[in-house]
């Protein structure tokens, strides 16, 4: 007996916004290993840069590699364990990029499973029959006191401290992520992003835009143009990740 197997197409764009000078945002993707990931940097100088960078290119490496039939959320796992690793332990021996860190959302598809995983505000989302829901649920200080009932969404978007984040790959020793399993419908569109796309454009909006009969890449763009009108405060990246039809 077979499972249907359930095909997947991909497209993502990064870009630095209005206000920055550099992009710290970096993403990666295989639809053939079946691995989408998008990481959002901090850190002085070029520190954001490297730690992104790094993560992006270890997760990538890492989940590439895994042995077939691997159980994902384990591997997945691990692999962030490593990547965790390698970002603390280069900002330990470089006075330049200590401190450095970064978020991580990471969507991992089997023939007929996915997992998503996050640390930090990085997000992800899907749409299914033209509705938005958001997976992930930010570590952030605000979702923290928004979910403690001490302030309420509309403050948390304009507190000073919408910037800290509670959780973040390479600032310590050891993280966890969290794991969110997925029940994949053909249909099914998933939007990886960074806090510069999530911040400038309401979930109303996205959910929205995303219902635009549009290419993938076509989308990426007009999500990107849209949070660059709004103001684009940060750096942008946007991974867009469509369950397509199943084949026996
Ligand atoms: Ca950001």
């Amino acid at each position: 007996m077979s499972s249907a197997v359930i095909h997947y197409s991909a497209a993502a764009c990064t870009d630095r916004g209005r206000k920055r000078s550099s992009n710290e945002d970096a993403f990666g993707f295989s639809v053939d290993h079946g691995v989408f990931v998008v990481c959002d940097g901090m850190g002085g100088a070029a520190a954001g840069e490297v730690a992104s960078a790094l993560a992006v290119d270890e997760l990538m490496r890492l989940l590439k590699e895994r042995s077939a039939g691997a159980p994902l959320p384990e591997a997945a796992e691990q692999a962030i364990m490593a990547a965790n690793g390698t970002i603390f332990t280069r900002a330990a021996r470089n006075p330049k990029l200590s401190g450095m860190g970064t978020t991580l959302v990471l969507l991992l598809a089997n023939a007929d499973r996915a997992w998503m995983l996050n640390i930090g505000d990085s997000r992800g989302y899907r749409l299914r029959g033209g509705k938005l829901e958001q997976i992930t649920v930010d570590h952030s200080l605000v979702e923290e006191q928004v979910r403690s009932g001490r302030i309420n969404l509309a403050e948390a978007k304009r507190s000073p401290l919408r910037n800290v984040i509670t959780r973040a790959l390479g600032t310590q020793p050891t993280v966890t992520a969290d794991v969110f399993p997925l029940e994949i419908e053909p249909g099914d569109l998933f939007l990886l992003c960074s806090d510069g796309l999530t911040r400038e454009l309401s979930d109303d909006l996205l959910e929205s835009m995303l219902r635009l009969d549009l290419k993938l890449e076509a989308l990426c763009e007009r999500l990107i143009g849209a949070a660059n009108n709004a103001g684009g405060h940060d750096n942008i990246t946007c991974l867009l990740l469509r369950a397509g039809g199943t084949t026996q």
